[in-house]
C-alpha cells in the first residue's frame, strides 16, 4: 500500500497520471471524455487528469450501492464494528502515507496534513462504537401487556459531496457515520484533490468492507446534479462554499431528500484588552495562516476591543517574518502554497483591494512569497479594516488576516451576531464572566474561548449556523448518526388467548 501513496508522490513526478472512480470495490476508468487537471500547488505543475461522471455513470454507481445495500444493511453490529476497528488499524498505519498525498495535491505542510488525519481518524474511532450509538429505547409495559421501543435504521444510499479544502477529513465526516449505521455511500469529492478518496477506497477494501459499500465518483457540476435529481439517493451531505451549499440544500430537499449543507465562514476572533496579548497573537498567526487560510474554522478576522488593538498588531507584526512558507514536503515548512493559481491570484487581489478601500496593508504576502512556479503567496496582515469593505464581508480563505478595531465587547459582540455567516468564533479575555456571557450571547455554531480554532471532539457535532450551514443537524458525532438513520416505534403484544377479545375502539393504553 505505500507504492499506492508514492504513485500519488514521488513516483508521479513529472507525469499526469489518470485518476478514475471507484465503483462496486474496484477501479473504474471513467468514459464520459471529460476529466480535470489536478496540480502540485508546490510545483506548479499538472500531476493529474480526473475522470469526470456523466449522469450515466452516476446511475451504475447508485445501483451498486443500491444492490450492496441489500446485504450491507443486514450485516450485524458487532461485523460492522469489527470492520471498523479493522479499517481504523489500516488507516492508522497509512496516516503518512495519505498526508502525503494532501501535500501532493492540495500544498498544505505535511505535519499539517497529518493532523487532518489524525482529526478524521477521531470521527472513525468514534464510530467504532456503532453499537451503542444505535441503541434504542424500550418501556416494557407501555401499557398492560404491551412494550414500546424504538430503533434506528440505515437510509439507503446516500451521498457527500466534499470541498478541496479537507480532502481526507470531511469525507470520514460523512462516510465513516453514514456506513457505520448500515448506508451505503456514494462520495463526489473535490475535483482539486481526488486522490486521497481513492486511496481510502482501496484501503476500506482490506479491511474488509464489501464492495458498492463504499465508492468514489469525481466530477463536477453535472455529477453534483445528477446525484441530486437520483431518486434512489436518500440523503446528501455537502461541505463547501455558501452559494454551492444553498443551491444543493434547496435543490436536494426540493428533490425528496434529506439534506445537511456545511457552507462557508468568516470566523472573528475578539480580543479583549485584558487578554494575554502574546497569546492571542500567538493563536492569530497559527489559526489566521495555518493550511495558508483555506480552513473554513480559519480566523480571518481579528475584533480588537480598545488598546488591545496596538498591542496585538505589533505582536503579530514582530512573528510575521518568521512564518516559514515553503513547500510542504519540506519538515522546516510552516505554510504551504495555496490550492491553484486562480485562486493565489483572487486571494492576492484582496491586497489591493483592502488598501482601495481605506485599510493599511500592514504586510504583503506578494512581497515574501517564495520564488517559482508553485502557487505561493506569503502572509498578509490589514489593519483598520472596517464592516462595509469587500476585505471584511467575503471570505477570502487564503493567508490575509484583517483587523477591525471597536471601542467596546458590545461592538465586538454586535459584528459577530449581524454577520451572516456563524461558523466559528472566538474569545481572548482573562475575564471567566464576561467569556460566560459571550458564549451565552454569540450568534454562532461553534465557541472557542481562548480556543482560536474549535472543532469540536469526534463526540459532539460540528456545524455553523446562518449562511454556514443549511438543514437541520449538524455532521459527525451524535447528529451525524441521527442524520443517516431514521427513527421507528414499535408497539407490541405478544398474544394471551385468554385474554383476546374483539374490540373496535381506539387502542388506549391501559
Ligand atoms: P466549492 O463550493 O467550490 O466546492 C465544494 C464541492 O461542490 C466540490 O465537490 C465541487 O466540485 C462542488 N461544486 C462546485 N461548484 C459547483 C456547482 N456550481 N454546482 C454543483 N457543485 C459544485 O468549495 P471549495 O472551494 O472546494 O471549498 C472551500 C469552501 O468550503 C469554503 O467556502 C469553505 O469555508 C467551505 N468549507 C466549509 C466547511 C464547513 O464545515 N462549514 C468545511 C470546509 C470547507
Amino acid at each position: 500500500m505505500t507504492e499506492v501513496a508514492d504513485q500519488f508522490t514521488e513516483e508521479r513526478a513529472g507525469e499526469v497520471a489518470r485518476i478514475s472512480h471507484w465503483i462496486d470495490g474496484q477501479r473504474v476508468e471513467g468514459e464520459s471524455g471529460l476529466s480535470g487537471p489536478v496540480y502540485n500547488p508546490a510545483l506548479g505543475v499538472q500531476t493529474g487528469e480526473v475522470d469526470f461522471a456523466s449522469v450515466e455513470e452516476i446511475d451504475a454507481t447508485v445501483q451498486a450501492a443500491r444492490r450492496a445495500f441489500e446485504s450491507w444493511r443486514t450485516v450485524s453490529l458487532s461485523r460492522r464494528t469489527e470492520i471498523f476497528f479493522r479499517i481504523r488499524k489500516l488507516l492508522d498505519e497509512h496516516r503518512e502515507d495519505i498526508a502525503k498525498i494532501l501535500t501532493a495535491e492540495h500544498g498544505k505542510v505535511l505535519s499539517d496534513a497529518k493532523g487532518e488525519v489524525a482529526r478524521g481518524l477521531e470521527v472513525i474511532e468514534f464510530c467504532c462504537g456503532i453499537p451503542e450509538l444505535l441503541k434504542g429505547g424500550f418501556s416494557e409495559q407501555a401499557s398492560t401487556g404491551i412494550d414500546v421501543y424504538s430503533i434506528r435504521q440505515p437510509l439507503g444510499v446516500v451521498a457527500g459531496i466534499t470541498p478541496f479544502n479537507f480532502p481526507a477529513m470531511v469525507p470520514m465526516w460523512m462516510w465513516a457515520p453514514a456506513i457505520a449505521c448500515g448506508n451505503c455511500f456514494v462520495l463526489k469529492p473535490s475535483e482539486k484533490d481526488p486522490s486521497a478518496s481513492v486511496y481510502t477506497a482501496e484501503l476500506l477494501k482490506e479491511a474488509g468492507l464489501p464492495d458498492g459499500v463504499f465508492n468514489v465518483v469525481h466530477g463536477d457540476k453535472v455529477a453534483v446534479d445528477a446525484i441530486l435529481g437520483h431518486p434512489d439517493i436518500s440523503a446528501v451531505s455537502f461541505v463547501g462554499s455558501t452559494p454551492i451549499a444553498r443551491y444543493v440544500y434547496e435543490t436536494g430537499t426540493a428533490a425528496g431528500k434529506r439534506v445537511q449543507a456545511l457552507g462557508g465562514a468568516k470566523n472573528h476572533m475578539i480580543v479583549l484588552p485584558d487578554a494575554d496579548i502574546d497569546m492571542a497573537a500567538d493563536a492569530a498567526v497559527s489559526a489566521g495562516y495555518g493550511s495558508a487560510g483555506e480552513r473554513c474554522m480559519a480566523v480571518s478576522l481579528l475584533v480588537a476591543v480598545g488598546h488591545a488593538a496596538d498591542d496585538l498588531v505589533g505582536a503579530i507584526q514582530e512573528r510575521l517574518p518568521k512564518v516559514k512558507v515553503g513547500d510542504g514536503m519540506d519538515a522546516e515548512s510552516e505554510m504551504g502554497p495555496l490550492v491553484t493559481r486562480e485562486h493565489r491570484d483572487k486571494v492576492a487581489s484582496y491586497i489591493d483591494r483592502g488598501r482601495d478601500e481605506g485599510a493599511t496593508v500592514v504586510a504583503d504576502g506578494r512581497e515574501t512569497a517564495p520564488d517559482g512556479d508553485g502557487f505561493w503567496l506569503g502572509v498578509s496582515l490589514l489593519d483598520n479594516v472596517k464592516p462595509e469593505m469587500d476585505v471584511y464581508k467575503d471570505e477570502i480563505f487564503g493567508p490575509v488576516l484583517g483587523i477591525t478595531r471597536v471601542d467596546t465587547y458590545d461592538e465586538a459582540v454586535q459584528l459577530v451576531n449581524e454577520n451572516p455567516y456563524g461558523n466559528g468564533v472566538a474569545i481572548f479575555t482573562r475575564d471567566g464572566g464576561v467569556a460566560r456571557q459571550f458564549q451565552f450571547e454569540v450568534k454562532a455554531g461553534m465557541v472557542g474561548v481562548n480556543v482560536p480554532i474549535p472543532v469540536p471532539v469526534a463526540y459532539y457535532s460540528f456545524g455553523g449556523w446562518k449562511n454556514s450551514l443549511f438543514g437541520d443537524l449538524h455532521i459527525y458525532g451524535p447528529e451525524g448518526i441521527q442524520f443517516y438513520t431514521r427513527g421507528k416505534v414499535v408497539t407490541s403484544r405478544w398474544p394471551d388467548p385468554a385474554t383476546s377479545k374483539v374490540d373496535l375502539g381506539f387502542p388506549q393504553t391501559r
